[in-house]
């Protein structure tokens, strides 16, 4: 089968891989209709996380299921199906309280490489929700996005407390931020700022539900939130990023008994103990426990109450896959769907 790999920072090629098969018997294959290239991809392409190569990549899916192992009971052949990207039991005490991404048999569905025609998924029935039926085309893009965009981008949500009458803020405009933009949204938020500098991510912010843009970073991003709340500061903060620069941006916008969720992957984030101890702001966030969601998720974009998939501007066969690292780490592209 046909898979992508990256050899080093910049170079991802598609190659014949070994077709996966059943390892556990609570594993599924599934046939991937759709996979995608994730701003946390962009990471070893840019040779920032250092990785094992060459490295099958991808960790977001939406497929056929083929074939099942003996003890998988509710997944069967057949069935379209979304996963997170962790494999997990969703049994076990931390699956039950609603943190699947922390769960203590969790397996990366990174390792084995979801940009790919074929992918094996541990722990089938705790990891995978299957859709009511097969989705007309137009709906696998959104599905295909509940797999981690949106459901990273509404835990950043949830975790920063949007809800009705509050103002919420968004730091981070790729597929993530714009997704806590349509998020903060349907949990109610009452005012919703994007924080943008490009015009059609803006318009999507917008269309998503994005009461206000402002460009201005850092500093000046903190003063323009305070300005558009009375001069305290959003009620809740999604930090969709992983910089330094927008994780500060991101507390200091936030008032005082504030939440900020901070869902953009950490790297060279260090927070000063005395700037965290005056902002009285709660600060929760992580990898996503996506799978807490899907169900939700999925029954939203079944009745096509919430379109996610419109963070694709770019759809790729999936052999041209560097042409899609290469527009994403160019931001030529929010996000690109790869087509096996
Ligand atoms: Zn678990």
């Amino acid at each position: 089968m046909r898979g992508a790999v990256m050899y080093g920072p910049g170079d991802v090629r598609v190659e014949e891989r070994e077709a996966p098969r059943i390892v556990e018997p609570t594993d599924a294959i599934i046939r991937v209709w759709a996979a995608c290239v994730c701003g946390s991809d962009l990471w070893p392409y840019r040779g920032v996380e250092e990785y094992d190569w060459p490295a099958p990549m991808g960790h977001e899916y939406a497929g056929i299921v083929e074939e099942v192992g003996a003890e998988v009971q509710t997944i069967e052949p057949g069935q379209f199906v979304v996963g997170s990207f962790w494999a997990t039991d969703n049994t076990c005490e931390i699956c039950r309280a609603g943190y699947h991404s922390a769960c203590v048999n969790r397996v990366p569905m990174g390792a084995l490489g979801a940009q790919a025609e074929s992918l094996r998924v541990p722990l089938a029935d705790g990891t995978l929700v299957a859709t009511p039926d097969i989705p007309s085309d137009d709906l696998v893009p959104s599905l295909l996005s509940a797999s981690d965009v949106l459901g990273t981008g509404w835990f950043g949500a949830v975790a920063a407390e949007a809800g009705p009458g509050k103002a919420v803020a968004v730091v981070g405009d790729g597929a993530v931020g714009l997704l806590a933009v349509l998020a903060a949204k349907q949990l109610g938020a009452e005012r919703i700022i994007a924080m943008s500098r490009h015009e059609s991510r803006q318009r999507l912010a917008r269309e998503y539900g994005a009461t206000d843009i402002v460009e201005e970073r850092g500093d000046a991003g903190v003063t323009a939130i305070k300005e558009l709340t009375d001069g305290l500061g959003a009620h809740s903060v999604v930090e969709a990023v992983g910089t330094q620069e927008s994780m500060m941006q991101a507390i200091h916008a936030t008032r005082p008994g504030g939440h900020v969720g901070f869902v953009g992957v950490g790297h060279d984030v260090a927070l000063d103990g005395m700037d965290l101890f005056w902002s009285l702001a709660h600060v929760h966030g992580g990898p996503a426990p996506v799978r807490r969601f899907l169900p939700e998720l999925i029954d939203l974009i079944w009745n096509r109450q919430i379109e996610p998939g419109k963070v694709f501007d770019l759809e790729l066969p999936l052999d041209e896959a560097a042409a899609g690292y290469r527009a994403m780490d160019q931001r030529e592209a929010i996000k690109v769907l790869l087509r096996p």
